[in-house]
């Protein structure tokens, strides 16, 4: 059975005049005999309102109730979308993930897809249905409705393949593919035809939204190729696979931004072992994701500064933390939001040297101040300032040939 997974996102589905547009690119795959499942996000900004609205009610909304409520709008794309197709003639209708069952493991507003039963799709697609799935949506053990973390829709997708066997998975978006940068923020961004799981999730997790980090995870676990590609326009997109499949590896394939982070630095802290434990274990107890650290040498032996970044909306909880900790004694304790983490990302890194050098030479070149490095094997990531972003993309992009 030729099975082909059309995801559609948020802006793909984003008015009424996008979802006749939608239903007429699913007739296409219905013309070459596909059997076609169709994987629908919520229309743009429905999920922005409705997390909105719960914090409206209270800041510390249930979880519970959250995934009752933000996974909602998804709802409403699918039935206009079945609407749609049945109005052209066709047979199809909504199925919400309760209701397949798409089973969820994990933690609520962060649950991840462990089981797609695949029997009444297999069923419904047999008897010539388009089904149009509700994506980040799932039911846990306790029959609850849980969501799979923002973006999620694209993990959606990505599991129904691998559950129901697919031949291609395709996700539908507002670009073209994926680019060396996000081309609405850089316009000389170009699209990439081929990329590795392993950059793919390198650059979501480090800023580029188009997929979402976890569902690249999905992917490369279960080797699901994905083509990324535009709604609005016929071209070709861009191909997520694995690294045996590209043949030209550039050095660098792409650059990440990141503007919700914010650093944190405590000034004359004792340099003595297990200082940075007391420090980082409460903040995990709390669930707050420490990213990039460093901590100088000390020059007396005695006292050190230890700087590390965190996301802008955990800091002041991270503040409360950190006054409210008797173990640890510092000078001065400084928060600072406007900064920018920009990635260079590429698996081509690992047999190249001097990457690090030309990515730092070419910051200088611009008098731009780096403050806290990363590295692992396939990319560097530097916190600058934020008014630096545009001036340090623009550098790198040239620096590595990715404008060519
Ligand atoms: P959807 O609604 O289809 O899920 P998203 O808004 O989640 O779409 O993702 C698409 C957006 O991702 C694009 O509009 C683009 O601005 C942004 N983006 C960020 N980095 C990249 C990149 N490297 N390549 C393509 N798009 C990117
Ligand atoms: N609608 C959800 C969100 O906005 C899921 C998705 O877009 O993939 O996060
Ligand atoms: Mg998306």
């Amino acid at each position: 059975m030729k099975i082909v997974v059309l995801k559609f996102g948020g802006s793909s589905v984003g008015s009424i005049k996008k979802i006749i547009k939608v239903a007429e690119i699913i007739k296409t795959y219905k013309k070459k005999k596909y059997n076609v499942i169709v994987v629908s996000s919520a229309m743009s900004g429905v999920t922005n309102e409705l997390v909105k609205k719960s914090k409206g009610i209270s800041e510390n909304f249930s979880d519970e109730e959250y995934d009752v409520l933000v996974s909602s709008g998804e709802q409403v794309a699918c039935s206009l979308i079945a609407g749609r197709l049945i109005h052209e003639g066709f047979k199809s209708r909504s199925w919400l993930a309760w209701q397949i069952p798409i089973v969820t493991k994990g933690l609520h507003k962060n649950s991840r897809i462990s089981l797609i039963n695949k029997k009444k799709i297999l069923k419904y697609i047999g008897e010539g249905g388009i089904p149009i799935i509700t994506g980040f949506q799932g039911i846990d053990n306790h029959q609850r409705i849980t969501t799979v973390g923002r973006g999620g829709s694209d993990a959606t997708a990505i599991m129904i393949a691998k559950f129901l066997n697919a031949e291609k998975c395709i996700i539908y978006t507002d670009v073209e593919g994926i680019y060396t940068t996000d081309p609405n923020k850089f316009k000389k961004a170009k699209k990439i035809k081929t990329i590795s799981y392993e950059e793919m999730l390198e650059m979501a997790s480090l800023g580029a939204k188009v997929m979402q980090p976890e569902s690249i995870q999905d992917a490369r676990l279960n080797r699901i190729d994905i083509e990324v590609k535009s709604s609005f326009s016929k071209k070709s997109g861009t191909l997520i696979t694995k690294r045996s499949n590209i043949i030209n590896n550039k050095m660098i394939t792409g650059i990440s931004s990141t503007h919700n982070d914010a650093k944190v630095s405590l000034i004359g802290v004792k340099d003595k072992p297990g200082v940075a434990a007391s420090i980082f274990k409460p903040l995990s107890k709390k669930s707050i994701n420490v990213d990039m650290v460093v901590q100088n040498v000390s020059p007396n032996g005695k006292e050190t500064d230890l700087t590390f970044t965190i996301k802008k909306d955990d800091l002041n909880k991270t503040k409360k933390i950190i006054l409210d900790n008797k173990d640890i004694k510092f000078r001065n304790l400084i928060f600072k939001k406007g900064v920018s983490k920009i990635s260079i990302i590429g698996v081509g890194m690992v047999t190249t040297p001097g990457v690090t050098f030309r990515m730092f030479q070419a910051l200088a070149s611009q008098k731009i101040n780096i403050q806290v490095i990363s590295t692992s094997e396939i990319k560097i990531s530097v916190l600058i300032d934020q008014r630096d972003t545009k001036k340090a993309l623009t550098v790198l992009h040239k620096e590595f040939e990715l404008d060519k």
